[in-house]
């Protein structure tokens, strides 16, 4: 009688063994066998054993997804807010803890990080990205310059709307570094359109190390900046950190004055 018990568990092993492979989810068979013992124990019915097996499924699921979406980002680093040191930039705390929660994504808000270089806007855009990811969006980084080269080459291509459209299916995108090089006045015109077209559709993260005041010297026309900065901080936060470089702390060194400009964001 036991023989014949224990037969019918290792048939059934072997079957969800298979049936876990045929769904793609082969980790069910372990999760099922770790948990059957404790199951067991703590008397769990079978609905509360099936829906501990599957909540770790799709748990697990989830974490490999963001993974995945992470590689795909494109960061130039993993930095993720937790490595933060917010006793640097003890106001962007509380604002960056709010955005890390994804909700402006849903509502299609941009984000806006500015100041002086080494202050942790980058660090900031990519851990606010990381976090996107963690909550199933889609993120792609870039810097200013690269985001042009993307979409010159799709307009040379005569496929900017299409370009366009495909990147309206991120929920996010980072253009770090705007206002480290000028743009030429197409240039400029390409880098409106990915606003406009973004607008009230998916969200932006824009880090400057310049002021708004100072980005109509970066897109040469004024016309042209002002509708942008319009329509990217119409639904916006703006963060302004503050201080010198976290990379040359300690060194004795507060700034680099030869990076001061007249409308840098210190
Ligand atoms: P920015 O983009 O403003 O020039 P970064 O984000 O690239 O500055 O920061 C420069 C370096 O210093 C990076 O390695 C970043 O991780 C680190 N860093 C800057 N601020 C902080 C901070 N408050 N806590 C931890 N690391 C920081
Ligand atoms: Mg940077």
């Amino acid at each position: 009688m036991a023989t014949t018990k224990t037969d019918a568990i290792s048939e059934a092993l072997k079957q969800l063994t298979y049936l876990a492979a045929a769904l793609k989810a082969p980790r069910i068979t372990e999760f099922a066998a770790r948990l059957a013992d404790h199951a067991c124990d703590a008397g769990w019915s079978h609905e509360e054993y099936l829906v501990a097996i599957l909540d770790r499924e799709v748990a697990a699921r989830n974490a490999y997804g963001a993974q995945l979406r992470i590689r795909a980002a494109g960061f130039p680093a993993r930095k993720s807010l937790e490595e933060f040191d917010w006793d640097a930039q003890p106001a962007a705390c509380q604002p960056i803890a709010a955005l890390a929660s994804g909700s402006f994504l849903t509502e299609a808000r941009n984000v806006v990080l500015l100041g002086p270089p080494g202050t942790g806007k980058t660090h900031l855009a990519t851990g606010l990205g990381i976090a996107a990811a963690g909550h199933g969006h889609r993120v792609l980084f870039a810097t200013a310059t690269d985001w042009v080269t993307r979409l010159t080459e799709a307009h040379r291509a005569g496929r900017l709307p299409a370009e366009l459209a495909r990147l309206r299916r991120y929920a996010l995108i980072i253009v770090d570094e705007v206002g480290y090089l000028p743009f030429e006045q197409d240039a400029a015109n390409l880098f409106f359109q990915l606003v406009s077209s973004r607008y009230e559709h998916a969200s932006l993260i824009l880090t400057s190390n310049l002021l708004f005041s100072g980005w109509r010297g970066v897109f040469g026309d004024q016309a042209v900046a002002a509708a942008m900065i319009d329509r990217v901080v119409h639904h916006a936060e703006v963060l302004t950190l503050k201080g010198a470089s976290y990379r040359l702390r300690n060194r004795g060194i507060d700034t680099l004055p030869s990076i001061r400009t007249q409308d840098t964001a210190d």
